[in-house]
């Protein structure tokens, strides 16, 4: 199959080359048999519901966020009619916080968001950085862990009754208090968890796959033959023990 990738900003949100997500999307598709074919989505074009299998959204600074937030939320509509025809998204923490329904930053900006997960996000005084574990259960009683790295200002609150990515193991997540990291809507999912995610945590790569794939078929997403994943084992397994030794602390 070819699974057709919307890449949304990749000129503007790349924060801690989040465009590595893509490169292990690429990989993890062709050791099984599937290409990739990722198209930019930048300012001024236009999001096609059902031409895109799976969407993806990096990271970025506030500078960059303001620039791109008018045109992203213009994008609006297509992008939730994408969702709910069964696309899968991943969106990293600016996209993340952009596809709420705003984002309000330090210098009292008020960025518009995409409206597709029910959250605001405001920025507090404190950045909120370091690495951070989590528990997650995509499918019931499928109970996985990611590990990865956030850097945020913003402050996400979920609406009540909201889903999140996971709960907090050891790390901020969304607000430092919550403790639920991230957001899932149908085949959507948006997390603060930065650049390397994928590399140290290919079952949400496959995950996602699996249901761009079933995007791609009309059908259900597929068992995907699993991979040796040494190294990515090794990877989780190291920056889940920072996490756990230091995780989430001012
Ligand atoms: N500008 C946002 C914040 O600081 C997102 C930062 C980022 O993507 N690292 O909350």
């Amino acid at each position: 199959m070819k699974i057709r990738v919307g890449h949304l900003y990749p000129d503007y949100l790349n924060i801690y080359a989040d465009r590595g997500n893509i490169v292990v999307f690429e990989r993890r598709a062709a050791l099984r048999g599937h290409g990739l074919e990722v198209d930019a989505v930048s300012v001024g074009d236009e999001v096609r519901p059902g031409a895109h299998d799976l969407l993806y959204v990096g990271g970025g600074q506030d500078r960059e966020q303001a620039l791109i937030a008018p045109d992203l939320a213009a994008k609006g509509t297509a992008i939730r009619e994408a969702v709910a025809g069964g696309a899968a998204l991943l969106a990293v923490c600016g996209g993340y916080q952009l596809l709420g329904r705003g984002y309000l930053d330090r210098h009292g900006a008020d960025l518009p968001g995409v409206g597709l997960f029910p959250h605001e996000t405001v920025a507090g005084e404190r950045r909120m950085i370091g690495d951070v574990l989590l528990e997650c259960e995509l499918e019931p009683g499928e109970q996985r862990t990611l590990a990865g790295f956030e850097n945020h200002a913003g402050r996400t609150k979920l609406d009540p009754g909201a889903e999140p990515l996971g709960r907090v193991v050891a790390g901020f997540g969304n607000d430092g208090e919550s403790g639920y990291e991230g957001a899932r809507v149908g085949r959507a999912i948006g997390t603060y968890l930065h650049g390397p995610l994928l590399p140290r945590n290919p079952w949400l790569a496959d995950w996602l796959l699996a249901q761009a794939l079933a995007h791609a078929t009309r059908g259900e997403p597929p068992e995907l033959a699993p991979l040796p994943d040494r190294l990515e084992t090794e990877a989780h397994r190291v920056s889940a023990q920072r996490a756990r030794a230091r995780g989430g602390r001012f």
